[in-house]
């Protein structure tokens, strides 16, 4: 029995909360009591969380987008954030400030070869910018010409309209068009999915799929080419062999600017501080969001090298040359002075590496889980970024339908675990699963996970 206070909150939410990509339904009063009570959640304590019937969770979605990298409760930044909004709480980024100075100086020293940091607040907004620093070379430079953005099948840049129109995914699109001119698709590189059937070289056949992007396109109109280091939300596609290099290759070729969207990868998510440190990649302009401050305060950043920051400096011609970009939420202190804190924990807590290895141990246990369970396609990921795509015939490959991953989840959670999965995203492929816990995962809490899918694909099966 629900006491009254709780109640009157799942009301209140009922009544008033329009939730994020969630299907509300238009029952009349009478018809509530059948209704699924909305979730609210209360509290949250290291891999944690607990709802407002006093459920409790381990949460292996860190947050529900994969955000909160060093778990919940951390009385460190909630005290560092309450400290600095104390003394100074807002100046808006035409200025600095001591935490914004202080972080920027931490973070570039885990990314050589970066060297400026443009802050924001959202993953979406950070790569609006970003897009924008590419048209102004564009006018700047070239005269207009290499204005384009291409962007690849599956990965997922943000909600607003200019990131939605640089993101490869159908279903998040629908009804949100006509899409801004100048971003163009080029195939995705799941060689799970292979478009070029059992090949040996899938790596570079997938690279290849950009070259001739650009070359229909022709290179003088691409100016730069958006990322995902191991795709998140699209399907924990992880680069196949070979991939990276020939894509390095070919964007030097075309004198095409790299911009690594690492809103999900970074901060240690993968195993490395940044997912483009796997691979050996050197981007020209890096994007973060999520993990920055474990999502303790809203904070995003456009990381570039310095030679963009110099397209951006006085000219000799007189010219207005500067980023005719402000966003006010830049200029809010709890950001950077969260994210120095969360910093400092990832650090003092080892949680890079943590990830690391909780990750290869969370694999091979999977790995093992899909030789029991006929449903398990594929399993992937690296670090505690993890997807397992299910599907209905081993052979065939064929996805399962998005009710079933979802029914999945759900019963999970009713067993105490929250898992992620491909939310509504394509067309016939919301069929993966995906790990995303807390950086600090035990072995205790890894082997809940497992045990606990383990029991919910055998109920499946029955
Ligand atoms: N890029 C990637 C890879 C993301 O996964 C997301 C969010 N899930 C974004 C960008 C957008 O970030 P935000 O929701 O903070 O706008």
């Amino acid at each position: 029995m629900m006491d009254s206070q709780t109640a009157q909150l799942i009301e209140k939410d009922r009544n008033h909360v329009w939730h994020h990509l969630s299907q509300h339904s238009a029952l009349k009063q009478q018809d509530v009591l059948k209704q699924q009570d909305p979730m609210i959640m209360v509290k949250g304590e290291g891999s944690r969380v607990w709802d407002v019937k006093g459920n409790s969770y381990l949460d292996a979605s860190s947050g529900g987008v994969w955000c909160v990298n060093v778990g919940y409760g951390r009385t460190e930044i909630a005290n560092a954030v309450r400290d600095q909004i104390e003394k100074l709480n807002f100046f808006a980024s035409t200025a600095g400030t001591e935490p914004s100075a202080n972080f920027a100086e931490k973070l570039l020293e885990k990314m050589p070869g970066m060297s400026r940091v443009y802050y924001a607040s959202s993953g979406s907004e950070a790569n609006e910018k970003a897009f924008k620093i590419v048209r102004q070379i564009s006018q700047q430079k070239y005269g207009g010409k290499k204005n384009k953005i291409l962007y690849r099948e599956r990965d997922y840049h943000g909600t607003t309209i200019g990131a939605l129109s640089a993101t490869g995914q159908e279903e998040r699109r629908l009804h949100y068009g006509p899409f801004l001119s100048g971003f163009v698709e080029f195939p995705h590189c799941c060689e799970y999915r292979s478009q070029f059937g059992d090949v040996k070289d899938y790596g570079i056949l997938a690279a290849k799929e950009l070259e001739k992007v650009i070359l229909r396109e022709g290179p003088d109109t691409v100016g730069a080419v958006i990322f995902e280091p191991i795709t998140a939300g699209g399907g924990v596609i992880t680069p196949p062999e070979g991939y990276w290099p020939a894509v390095a290759e070919i964007c030097k070729k075309y004198n095409v600017l790299i911009h690594i969207d690492e809103v999900v990868c970074g901060m240690g998510r993968t195993g490395k501080w940044f997912g483009y440190q796997h691979y050996g990649i050197k981007p020209d302009i890096v994007t973060l969001a999520k993990g920055v401050a474990s999502s303790y305060a809203a904070i995003s950043c456009v990381v570039t090298t310095e030679e963009i920051f110099d397209e951006f400096l006085a000219d000799t011609r007189d010219r207005d040359t500067y980023f005719r970009d402000v966003s006010t939420y830049a200029g809010c202190t709890a950001g950077p002075a969260a994210a120095l804190a969360n910093l400092a924990i990832l650090e003092r807590e080892n949680l890079v590496s943590n990830s690391a290895i909780m990750g290869d141990y969370l694999l091979e246990k999977l790995e093992e889980l899909k030789t029991k369970h006929s449903i398990i396609g594929d399993v992937r990921g690296k670090g505690l970024l993890l997807g397992i795509e299910l599907v209905s015939d081993l052979v065939a490959k064929t996805p399962v339908d998005e009710t079933v991953a979802m029914n999945i989840a759900g019963m999970c959670m009713k067993k105490g675990l929250i898992i992620g999965r491909t939310n509504r995203s394509f067309k016939h492929f919301n069929n993966t699963l995906c790990l995303c816990p807390v950086l600090t995962l035990t072995h205790e809490e890894a082997d809940f996970i497992i045990d606990t899918l383990d029991s919910v694909f055998v109920e499946t099966s029955l």
